[in-house]
C-alpha cells in the first residue's frame, strides 16, 4: 500500500479538504502510486502556463475558489523515485483508484483525463470508454482532445 510523501502533503495545502480526502484514500487505494504535482496555483503561474499551452483557461479549479480553497490537484505517476509520464495507462489506475475513493467518500470527482465526472462509471473499462468518447466527440467536431491525466478536480454540484 502506498502513501504520500511530504512534498505531496504539502502540496495539498489549500485544496478543499473533501478533495484532500478522496486523495488520501486513493492512494491507499492505488495499484500505481502518485505523487501530488500540484494543488492551488497562484494566479502568475496560471497565467504563465496559458501563455505556454499548457492549460487552456483562466477559469482554473486551481485558483483559490470562492469558499477559499482550490478545487484541483495534478497526480503524477511515481516510479522509482521520478515522475512517470508514460505510459497512459497509469493514468487510468490512479483514476480509477480516485474514482473508487469518490464513491467511498461521497464526493463528486472530474478527471482531466476526458473531463468526464468518475463516480458515475463503474469499472476500469468504463474509465476507458468514457475517455475514448471524448476523443472521439472532439476528433468528430474537428477539434483536438485535450487530455490531462494528472489533473482531478472537484465536480461543480448544483444546489
Ligand atoms: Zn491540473
Amino acid at each position: 500500500m502506498y502513501q504520500l510523501g511530504s512534498r505531496s502533503l504539502a502540496n495539498l495545502k489549500g485544496v478543499h479538504p473533501r478533495l484532500v480526502q478522496v486523495v488520501q484514500l486513493a492512494i491507499t487505494l492505488s495499484a500505481q502510486d502518485f505523487t501530488v504535482l500540484e494543488g492551488v496555483r497562484s494566479l502568475a503561474a496560471q497565467k504563465a502556463n496559458v501563455a505556454k499551452g499548457a492549460s487552456q483557461t483562466m477559469d482554473s479549479k486551481h485558483l483559490v475558489q470562492g469558499d477559499g480553497y482550490g478545487h484541483a490537484v495534478d497526480l503524477a505517476a511515481w516510479v522509482n523515485g521520478k515522475v512517470a509520464w508514460d505510459p497512459w495507462e497509469r493514468y487510468d489506475v490512479i483514476a480509477d483508484a480516485m474514482r473508487r475513493a469518490a464513491i467511498q467518500l461521497g464526493v463528486q470527482i472530474r478527471w482531466g483525463g476526458g473531463w468526464f465526472n468518475l463516480n458515475q462509471l463503474a469499472s476500469p473499462a468504463q474509465i476507458l470508454a468514457a475517455r475514448q468518447a471524448y476523443t472521439a466527440d472532439r476528433k468528430r467536431a474537428g477539434r483536438k482532445a485535450f487530455l490531462d491525466g494528472p489533473h482531478f478536480e472537484l465536480q461543480a454540484v448544483a444546489r
